[in-house]
C-alpha cells in the first residue's frame, strides 16, 4: 500500500523585496498617465481607453507576478493581495501624474508630483466639475476594469510553483515530457500510487495532437524540494487577444500579452505539486528519455505512401 500523497503547501512569508511594489506600481501608473494624456489631449479620442485600460490591467498583473516572485510570496492568495495593492498604487500614481502632465487650463490649484490624498481628491473634483459629472462614473469604471482584470488574471494564470524553505529559492522545472491525452487518468493514478516508472510504457503525445498531457518535475538547487505536476493541455485554434502564460524549462511560468494568434495552449491541472523522492524523479527522467526514444523510432519507421497503398 503506497503512502498517502503529500502535496506542496506554501508558507505565508514575505521577503523584503515586497517594497518593489511601490516603484513598480508608480512607474506603471505614470506610464498609464502618459498614455491617458495622449488619448485625451493629443488624439482626443476617449474610445481608445477601451484598448489602453485593459493593457494597463494586463501589464499590472504581469508586473505584480514579477514582484511576487522576487518578494518570494508563496501563496496564491498572498500573490493576489499583492497584485491588488500594486494596482491601487498604480492607479493613485496615474491620477496624480495625469493632473501634472495634462497641463489643464482653468484649474484653481497647481498639481505637483507630491500630493496628499486630500489634495488629489480636490484636484479630481475640480477636473470633474470642468469635464462633467460623468467623469466620476468613468473613473469608477476604470478602477473596476483594472481590479477585475487583476483578480481574473491572477486566478487564471498564476500557477503555484514550489518554493524551497531551505535553500530559499523557487524550484525549477528539471524534467518535462508529453503523453497522449488518453493516458491522463492512468498517468494520474500511477503517479499517485508512487509508480512513476509506469509512465515510461505509456503512449507519447502523437505529433500534431491537439490534446495531450504534460508532466513536469520541479526541483530546487539543494534537492529538498521535489514535486511533480500533471496537466491536461489543449491546443485552441483561433485565439483572441489576452494575457497568457508561457512555460519554459528551468523557469517559472511567466505571463505575456498575446495580441491574438492562430493557436494557444490551455492547461487544466490534474495533479499539482505532488511531493516526490529522488527515485521518483529519476524514474520520471527515465520515462522522458524512453518516450523520446520511442517517438523518434516511430517517426523513423513510419511507413511511406507506397507501403500504405500495398
Ligand atoms: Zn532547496
Amino acid at each position: 500500500m503506497p503512502p498517502a500523497p503529500v502535496y506542496y503547501e506554501p508558507r505565508g512569508q514575505l521577503g523584503p523585496r515586497i517594497a518593489l511594489a511601490v516603484p513598480v506600481g508608480a512607474a506603471l501608473g505614470v506610464a498609464y498617465a502618459v498614455a491617458s494624456c495622449l488619448v485625451t489631449q493629443v488624439f482626443e479620442a476617449p474610445p481608445l481607453f477601451v484598448l489602453v485600460t485593459p493593457l494597463f490591467g494586463g501589464a499590472l498583473a504581469a508586473a505584480s507576478r514579477w514582484v511576487a516572485d522576487r518578494a518570494q510570496v508563496r501563496s496564491r492568495r498572498g500573490r493576489l493581495a499583492l497584485a491588488v495593492v500594486t494596482s491601487a498604487i498604480a492607479l493613485y500614481a496615474s491620477w496624480q501624474a495625469y493632473l501634472v502632465l495634462s497641463d489643464l487650463p482653468g484649474l484653481d490649484f497647481t498639481p505637483t508630483w507630491a500630493m496628499s490624498p486630500a489634495k488629489l481628491g480636490h484636484g479630481l473634483a475640480e477636473l470633474a466639475s470642468r469635464n462633467g459629472r460623468w467623469s466620476w462614473v468613468w473613473w469608477l469604471a476604470e478602477v473596476a476594469i483594472v481590479e477585475s482584470m487583476i483578480v481574473y488574471l491572477m486566478r487564471a494564470v498564476d500557477i503555484e510553483v514550489p518554493f524551497c524553505e531551505r535553500c530559499h529559492a523557487w524550484a525549477q522545472v528539471v524534467v518535462t515530457f508529453e503523453l497522449a491525452d488518453r493516458e491522463t487518468r492512468t498517468a494520474e493514478a500511477r503517479l499517485l500510487a508512487g509508480d512513476a516508472a509506469a509512465l515510461a510504457t505509456m503512449t507519447p503525445r502523437p505529433s500534431g495532437a491537439a490534446d495531450w498531457a504534460v508532466v513536469r518535475v520541479y526541483r530546487c538547487e539543494c534537492g529538498r524540494s521535489r514535486h511533480a505536476s500533471l496537466d491536461r493541455a489543449q491546443r485552441e485554434a483561433g485565439a483572441s487577444a489576452g494575457v497568457r502564460t508561457y512555460h519554459a524549462i528551468g523557469r517559472r511560468p511567466s505571463l505575456y500579452f498575446d495580441l491574438g494568434s492562430s493557436a494557444t495552449t490551455a492547461l487544466t491541472p490534474i495533479v499539482t505539486n505532488l511531493e516526490i523522492d529522488e527515485r521518483t524523479e529519476q524514474a520520471l527522467a527515465a520515462a522522458r528519455d524512453e518516450l523520446a526514444r520511442r517517438r523518434r523510432a516511430d517517426t523513423d519507421g513510419e511507413p511511406g505512401p507506397t507501403a500504405r497503398i500495398g
